[in-house]
């Protein structure tokens, strides 16, 4: 077979090893979909593949691996601006689940996706990891477009769109994890939608399910103070010990937001081994509450990042959601030395890749890993003169100046334009969706 051969040269490599090392001087060779070395600059015309190798100089651009979305409803997207400045459940009770029952179908999951997508490859994220209806759907326009995705098999003890009541969902979540099984670049995760929509049996397969067959479950947990509180009224017990009784505190667990944690249930976490995906956009602007990042990081649990939906956040980028992290860390901590910059990157790459089982696939920059890849333009004026590329890019750096992204290997942006997708066709079809949902 004829193997494809590509030489990237930025200025700098971010590899996000576990030295964190920041290379100078060296060349990313990438073979077919992977990573095949680090090659120092001075070498490369020696390299058997060369004469046949694509060589992309990137002078003034940082490499860094792409970024990992751990939390997202990407169709929301074509919810973007329709109900802002409202307090969850009034947003999700008033304005949320009624859209959804009126125009959630297959059209719309992947048409919202679509944009979604573009939005996301076009802001450097490579690899999403979504929670929403028409799972399957999504799974092949994921894989069309080309951009690495978990999708969540959702699970819900009320009628949807997508199924009536928890057994109907649970046996489609086993159909659809079946049927994406042959899709390189998509797989699935149990996605429980929180605790307070769904019961303890459902809860205990879905806890059976993923220990059976190796897959996360990727599920909202405390994201309000209130939601702790009904639960306590109600049950007598916070939801973690909740979860915990249902056997789901493991390393399968995606616990996204987790605003509401005592001291014991940081601990516990840490113990257990579960991920916490951070979303500091979404939490700060429905005023969920602030998750304690600094203390979970201090106790090694292990810290990933979402954008959530559009829908609460209002966009979909996770450079800008890297910089509110990392802020946010500081500023509820009272310590400026929280999630340095270091941290934040290593929160939207390696860390969402092993939130995801994928830290053997994705989320740095060494030998043998799939290529995913993203390089930052650092030439702008706001990114000048330049000390450290990696406190530019967390601190500094704007979404725009993403100029290039591979996917598996497959170039999806070059010089700041999409290789494959026609944005006009995707923003034309979200208009029409808006029209259509305000009349
Ligand atoms: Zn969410």
């Amino acid at each position: 077979m004829q193997h494809r051969y590509q030489i990237v040269q930025p200025e700098w490599i971010v590899t996000v090893n576990s030295d964190f090392e920041v290379l100078r001087g060296f060349a990313v060779l990438i073979e077919d979909n992977l990573i095949h070395s680090l090659v120092p600059n001075d070498e490369i015309a020696e390299l058997d593949c060369y004469a046949q190798a694509e060589i992309i100089p990137l002078p003034n651009c940082a490499l860094l691996p792409g970024l990992v979305n751990s939390h997202t409803h990407a169709s929301m997207s074509l919810f973007r601006g329709m109900a802002d400045d409202l307090p969850l459940m009034e947003w999700l009770t008033d304005h949320i689940w009624p859209a959804e029952s009126n125009w959630v179908c297959p059209e719309f999951t992947v048409d919202g996706f679509r944009l979604a997508a573009a939005e996301m490859i076009r802001s450097g994220t490579t690899c999403l990891s979504d929670m929403y209806y028409f799972p399957g759907e999504m799974a092949a326009c994921a894989q069309q477009i080309g951009i690495r995705s978990v999708v969540g098999l959702i699970v819900l003890d009320f009628p949807s769109v997508w199924a009536q009541d928890a057994t109907e969902y649970l046996h489609k979540a086993l159909a659809v994890h079946d049927q994406i099984r042959e899709l390189p670049l998509v797989s699935s995760a149990f996605a429980p939608h929180a605790p307070y929509t769904i019961s303890d049996e459902p809860l205990r397969q879905i806890a059976m399910y993923s220990n059976e067959l190796d897959i996360p479950v990727h599920m909202h947990v405390h994201e309000t103070a209130a939601e702790v509180a009904e639960a306590q009224q109600k049950t007598g017990q916070r939801p973690l010990q909740r979860l915990d009784q249902l056997n789901l505190l493991n390393s399968n667990l995606i616990a996204v937001h987790m605003t509401e944690l005592d001291e014991f249930e940081i601990e516990r976490v840490a113990e257990a081994g579960v991920n916490v995906a951070h979303c500091p956009e979404s939490n700060l602007k429905l005023g969920s509450g602030i998750c304690p990042v600094a203390s979970l990081l201090e106790l090694g649990v292990n810290v990933c990042l979402g954008t959530d939906g559009a829908a609460s956040n209002n966009d979909l980028d996770l450079l800008g959601e890297m910089r509110t992290a990392a802020m946010l860390a500081k500023g509820s901590s009272g310590n400026a030395r929280a999630c340095d910059a270091r941290q934040a990157i290593e929160m939207a790459t390696i860390n969402g890749a092993r939130a995801l089982g994928m830290a053997d696939l994705i989320g740095s920059i060494e030998s043998g890993k799939r290529a995913d890849l993203i390089a930052v333009d650092l030439s702008d004026l706001n990114t000048q003169p330049l000390y450290d590329p990696v406190a530019q890019i967390v601190y500094a750096a704007a979404s725009r100046q993403v100029s290039h992204v591979w996917i598996d290997g497959t170039a999806q942006l070059k010089d700041f334009e999409f290789c494959h997708l026609d944005t006009n066709e995707i923003i034309a079809k979200a208009a029409s969706w808006a029209q259509k949902i305000r009349s």
